[in-house]
């Protein structure tokens, strides 16, 4: 029995890696010195590798990001590979690629565009110039299935082609391999794990009949099961790595058909994704179970990549001992995996058993009064009192809105001044009161910006907030946060996830302070702005001794609470982000309803508001036709949505489906610091007009202002409410 550990995160204990490349970028440090210490970062995985598991792949390390590395190992953008400055322009630069989320995780992947066009060669052999520089560990790839299925440009049918066109492609560069004297080659495919069509599954089949007999290939799946196992059986590959933990299907499947005796089943058994330690004895009896179904020789791995967790949990010193017990990031993965060979190749000892020591729960995580609440709920408990229609009418008397009325998504710039008085306010340099009248302040200014501008739904600007999940997160009991526990968002952009251990209550109100003095500055409706509870639970690391829909309606009912708190502070609109409700649906459209079907009432929940109260939500992405359905299931009164960048697409799916409610689809792109002009905002304001009836219609932009610039932001609003009277002129009354 073997140990195999994957994807160690890259950014090191002390975000060495978001240090070097962000120094690198500003003129500080040299292109030697950026080499030189991400070599020694990568030193340093393959040591902590090596000190705890068997094996393990050589060459994950990226600069920037995996499947831009892939996009440049194949040819498909023409730059010397070597210029490291071309390579940070296409991450980066003025015209670099899109990006978007990597499965349903909360890292995003730089996006190429092919066409059936594209022409694809070898021209940076990435694997190989890793694998000789250190002759140990596997030489790791991404698969040609996931490259073309998270690429754009493609027809769904068209993938088999491209596959067949990619497979010399590979063969070449796993020729290389082998030739090198590399045993086994690493290739990641999570895509398998995607739904696939049949025709999918044919070209990948004869894809990987091809190059599996060119190199010993370890083929890795991961997130989820894989639908086509026995084709994968089939096929001359060295050995599989299948997710135990998030594909339960595929432990099933083990265990009942069995699994090839001349592959190495690679166990995902440990957790890639979430920071619970793992019970060793379930574990070892788990393995045991899959060992009596099957002769093949099982190594001991994780289930997903270790770089959706933080690097370790020592640093935590601060964190409540009994939590800190319970929690293994990724180096506590990997000794988890050597102590699991240990329980099953020579049986207890004392590192298994004082391991597996640590299930006791505090008493002080959990609280009666909010398990009972959550246990009485009633079906009408997740319903408001009247139908959408009846409200709506209700809504508009109390608010009188012109038509087309204008509104923002909550946040505005958040300036270098304002991050510093927060920290100054965090590290005790200014008292809570200063810090106060500070935020005040800036209120008090944005009010009357907004009013000068015109703008009809004011919102008090979200200047006491870091980060929407955070500050939320921070106020509610049962949750807790790192110090240290960073992980990479994208390039070397870092977050910290919250944990949520025990259950979740509000101990006072989190945002009526704020919204009711925005209040008091005006006549015109502000609105509150809450963070949902899907999206809270989908940036966090959440507990799993409760199903995961209970931990939702835990954060409901203190977000409905809050709600309460802001009507009867006066507040008239209360909108709840959801920007995660997509994200967060499982890899596999058939586990969509379940899903959707919870948080769908987990929104629900928090938003139950009186009916003349206007509940808003918003959702930053466009891809929106195949869940139209399960946002109409939020029933909220007001959707806001992202469309700008895409508006053809997003608006047409709204041409196919008959949504009732009100909707501001994004009238300019709050990701590029250029100023939309009057015409540019008209021209989506039109195209919507053609597609829903005027009354339903809001105009905003596609999401907060608080990357952006103040003098970005005021002609951008300027612009967005002239052309929002323009077309009241030409559709009014
Ligand atoms: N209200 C938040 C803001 O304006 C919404 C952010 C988001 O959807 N990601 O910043
Ligand atoms: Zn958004």
């Amino acid at each position: 029995m073997q140990t195999y550990a994957y994807g160690y995160p890259r950014l090191g204990e002390n975000r060495e890696f978001k240090k070097l490349i962000e120094g690198y970028w500003q003129g500080k440090v040299s292109e030697a010195v950026l080499q030189q210490g991400i070599e020694a970062l990568e030193q340093s995985r393959l040591m902590t590798y090596s000190q705890f598991v068997d094996a393990y792949p050589v060459g994950e390390l990226t600069l920037y990001d995996h499947m831009l590395d892939t996009a440049i190992m194949l040819g498909v953008y023409p730059m010397d590979p070597t210029d490291l400055n071309a390579y940070f322009e296409l991450a980066r630069g003025a015209d670099a690629l899109p990006m978007t989320k990597w499965f349903n995780t909360n890292y995003h992947y730089l996006v190429s565009r092919l066409s059936p066009e594209t022409k694809f060669r070898v021209h940076w052999n990435k694997p190989l110039q890793a694998y000789s520089q250190k002759s140990s560990g596997y030489p790791y790839l991404i698969g040609p299935y996931t490259f073309l299925r998270l690429s754009r440009g493609l027809e769904p049918e068209q993938l088999p082609t491209m596959l067949e066109k990619l497979t010399p492609i590979y063969a070449e560069i796993l020729q290389s391999l082998k030739d090198a004297g590399a045993p086994y080659v690493h290739i990641d495919e999570p895509a398998f794990a995607l739904d696939v069509s049949d025709a999918d599954v044919q070209a990948i089949r004869t894809a990987y009949h091809t190059l599996g007999q060119v190199a010993p290939i370890l083929l890795f799946t991961y997130y989820d099961s894989v639908e086509f196992l026995p084709t994968l059986y089939d096929l001359p590959l060295a050995g599989i790595g299948l997710d135990l933990i998030h594909g339960k299907r595929n432990y099933d499947h083990i265990a009942q058909h069995g699994f090839p005796s001349d592959k190495i089943l690679i166990a995902g058994i440990v957790d890639g994704r979430n920071v619970w330690k793992t019970d060793l004895a379930t574990a070892a009896k788990r393995i045991r179970n899959l060992q009596a179904q099957s002769g093949a020789t099982i190594w001991l791995s994780n289930a997903a990549p270790l770089a959706h967790l933080p690097v370790t949990i020592a640093p935590e010193t601060k964190l409540d001992p009994a939590l800190r017990e319970r929690i293994a990031f990724a180096k506590e993965r990997l000794h988890e995996l050597r102590l699991l060979k240990t329980l099953l190749t020579e049986g207890e000892t004392d590192a298994t058993r004082a391991w597996n020591a640590y299930q006791h729960p505090a008493d002080h995580w959990y609280s009666q009064a909010v398990q009972q609440r959550v246990a009485a709920l009633q079906p009408q408990d997740f319903e408001r009192e009247l139908p959408y229609a009846e409200r709506d009418a209700l809504q508009r008397a109390r608010l009188k809105l012109p038509l087309f009325p204008t509104t923002t998504i909550g946040s505005f710039p958040q300036t270098p001044e304002v991050r510093q008085m927060r920290q100054a306010y965090r590290t005790g340099k200014i008292t809570s009161q200063e810090y106060e009248t500070y935020i005040q302040n800036q209120i008090r200014e944005l009010i009357k910006f907004q009013e000068e501008q015109g703008l009809d739904v004011l919102v008090h600007g979200e200047f006491e907030r870091t980060d929407m999940v955070e500050f939320f997160a921070e106020k509610m009991e049962g949750i807790a946060f790192t110090q240290h526990g960073w992980l990479l968002s994208y390039g070397t952009r870092v977050y910290r996830p919250p944990i949520i251990y025990g259950d979740v209550a509000r101990t006072e109100p989190m945002t009526v302070k704020e919204t009711a003095f925005a209040q008091s500055l005006t006549q015109k409706p502000v609105k509150g702005m809450l963070t949902g509870p899907v999206t809270i639970i989908a940036w966090s690391y959440v507990r799993e001794d409760i199903p995961v829909e209970q931990v939702a309606y835990q954060i409901a009912l203190a977000l409905n609470d809050e709600v309460r708190d802001l009507e009867n502070a006066g507040i008239a609109i209360v909108q709840i982000d959801e920007p995660a409700y997509r994200e967060k649906a499982p890899l596999k459209r058939a586990d969509w309803d379940a899903y959707f079907r919870w948080a769908a009432q987990a929104f629900k929940l928090a938003a139950r508001a009186k009916p003349e109260t206007q509940i808003h939500t918003h959702m930053c992405y466009s891809d929106f036709n195949t869940v139209l359905r399960f946002i109409d299931w939020m029933d909220a009164d007001v959707i806001t949505i992202e469309a700008a960048r895409a508006k053809g697409e997003v608006i047409s799916a709204f041409e196919h489906y008959n949504y009732a409610r009100q909707i501001g689809p994004g009238v300019f792109d709050v990701h590029t610091p250029a100023v939309p002009s009057v015409e540019s905002i008209e021209t989506v304001m039109e195209r919507a007009v053609r597609v829903f009836p005027k009354q339903q219609f809001w105009v905003n932009p596609d999401c907060g202002l608080k990357t952006r610039k103040w003098e970005e932001v005021v002609p951008a609003l300027q612009n967005m409410v002239q052309a929002a009277r323009n077309l009241r002129a030409k559709y009014g009354a």
